[in-house]
């Protein structure tokens, strides 16, 4: 039996995350995943010459000194990638218009004022209390304060944040302006995180917020795998391993305390600590007994809502993007302006009316394919329960649902369709089997304003040396989220194995 200090199940951001700030902090780290590639949904594949990046299309707070960066540079992963700043944090084409957002949230404000004049003064107090949120954000996040210091100054010092995390999106930008078409051209990118403004709790809208606006929003070179391989990098270099299709079937454990982990071919591993950046689901339910966990916290976590998958269509050019007037990095289409109709639309899998998003690779890192091989994916918020599982309904499910986003996209940029070498379609039941995760939820616990904040589920468990990270926990999903939580769980770990 091989003997670690750490084992970790999955390799996704939140898994790769622990391991590297575990490695760095000197202990001898192995990590298991069922996939042949690292990284969970932060992965790159491979079709005919074709590169496809996932799921990155974009995270703030890259740049040097900035929150995402602090917590990678602790991974010792941050000198490792190459953060590409985009032009636009996104773009949004209405029925009339194309509009590119502005990149400095003060320009952004200028715009909005120009384009909602009898809203100036709500729209000055709303960006005001940005910014108030930003410093609060900031403090949280200084290293240099100490965490006592965080914990004994949070009601002075983060009184917005407080305030806040009772309200959804749709509550606090009311608040300050009460114009329909401001708050729908305003909360736009909803679908980012997976709920609409009714429902997203306003953390999960404003905190990445800061991070596009304030921060710069980026891509990464070499797409979601370069960012996963960086981490990988860090962990092997200290001693540790990652063994990929090592699918974990059981924790082994000992009078409610974790002491190993097993794999599919029945070999077992060692650790003092074990941490699965796999789902609470199917850690607590496929992978520790019954009875070998507290039956309140199982049920607890159970019974929490999960939140939406993603449809995404990708697609191999025979040209590059801007031959076909495809010019911006990631542009939403809003053909419904009702950002809770759209909601309802995508959940019912009405795939020829509900908003998508385009994302443009070609132009992100245009050394990820070669410029004549354009790529760029189509993507929604979607609903397991709109696939089939039976094989065949399935297969056909996926012709039809490719076929209605190419001609919408070929009726915004004629010729298209003759363009396209290759497609493939990911679907909530492709991310649900390549990660494991519970209806395919990219995002884990859907974000409302009880699954949010201090309420989202901890790392902590009933079973001593047993953690969770990830999008399930806290902080929340994305790659910042996932990492956060991933690095936050290692500090908490390293204290207690000091
Ligand atoms: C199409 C798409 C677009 C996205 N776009 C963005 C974006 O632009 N920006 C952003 O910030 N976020 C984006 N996200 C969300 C982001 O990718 C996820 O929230 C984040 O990567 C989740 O990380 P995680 O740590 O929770 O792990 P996951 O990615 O869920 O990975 C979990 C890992 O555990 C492994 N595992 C599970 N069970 C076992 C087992 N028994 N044995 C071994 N291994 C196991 C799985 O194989 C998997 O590798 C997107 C997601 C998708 C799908």
């Amino acid at each position: 039996m091989e003997l670690y200090d750490v084992l970790v199940i999955g390799a996704g951001v939140g898994g790769l995350a622990c391991g590297a700030r575990l490695s760095r902090l000197g202990y001898k780290v192995a990590v298991f995943d069922h996939h042949y590639a690292a990284g969970g949904y932060a992965t790159n594949f491979k079709r005919k010459e074709y590169t496809f990046d996932v799921a990155l299309h974009g995270v703030g707070g890259l740049g040097a000194g900035q929150s995402f960066h602090r917590i990678l540079d602790a991974c010792g992963a941050a000198d490792r990638m190459i953060p590409l700043p985009k032009e636009h944090p996104y773009s949004i084409q209405t029925l009339q218009q194309r509009i590119d957002i502005p990149k400095q949230a003060t320009e952004y404000k200028q715009l909005l004022i120009r384009m909602f004049p009898d809203e100036k003064s709500g729209i000055d107090s709303l960006f005001a209390a940005i910014y108030r949120l930003h410093e609060e954000m900031s403090f949280l996040q200084d290293p240099d304060v100490p965490g006592w210091k965080k914990g004994a100054l949070f009601p002075l010092r983060c009184r917005l944040l407080m305030k806040w995390s009772g309200l959804t999106t749709e509550q606090v930008v009311r608040q300050y302006v009460k114009s329909d078409a401001f708050f729908n051209f305003f909360t736009a990118l909803w679908g980012y995180y997976g709920l609409p403004p009714s429902r997203l709790s306003s953390l999960y809208f404003f905190i990445p917020w800061t991070g596009y606006h304030i921060e710069g929003t980026y891509y990464i070179k070499g797409g979601a795998q370069a960012f996963s391989d960086a981490l990988v990098s860090v962990i092997e270099e200290h001693g540790g391993k990652v063994m990929l299709r090592r699918e974990v079937t059981e924790i082994l454990l000992d009078n409610k305390k974790a002491y190993g982990i097993r794999i599919k071919d029945g070999t077992e591993y060692r650790g003092k600590w074990v941490v699965s950046n796999a789902s609470p689901a199917h850690t607590l339910g496929n992978l520790i007994r019954e009875h070998e966990c507290g039956m309140r916290y199982r049920k607890k976590l159970l019974t929490k809502r999960i939140g939406p998958s993603l449809t995404q269509l990708y697609i191999g050019l025979s040209c590059h993007p801007e031959v076909l007037g495809i010019d911006a990095e990631d542009l939403l289409f809003l053909e419904e302006q009702d950002h809770a109709k759209d909601y309802e639309n995508c959940m019912h899998g009405l795939y020829d009316k509900a908003n998508f998003g385009l994302t443009n690779y070609s132009k992100m890192d245009a050394a990820l394919n070669a410029y004549e091989r354009g790529v760029i994916t189509a993507t929604l918020i979607d609903d397991i329960r709109n696939w089939p599982e039976e094989k065949e309904a399935y297969r056909w499910k996926k012709k039809e649902v490719t076929d209605i986003f190419l001609d919408r996209l070929d009726g915004y940029y004629p010729g298209l369709r003759e363009k396209v070498v290759i497609t493939e379609l990911g679907t909530p039941r492709t991310m649900m089997r390549y990660t494991k995760n519970p209806e395919g939820a990219v995002y884990g616990f859907a974000q409302t304003v009880a699954q949010s904040g201090i309420k989202r589920t901890s790392s902590r468990t009933p079973i001593s040396c047993l953690s969770l990270v990830g999008a399930w926990t806290q902080p929340g999903g994305g790659f910042q989220g996932a990492a956060t939580s991933g690095f936050m769980e290692a500090e908490r770990i390293h204290r207690r194995l000091q």
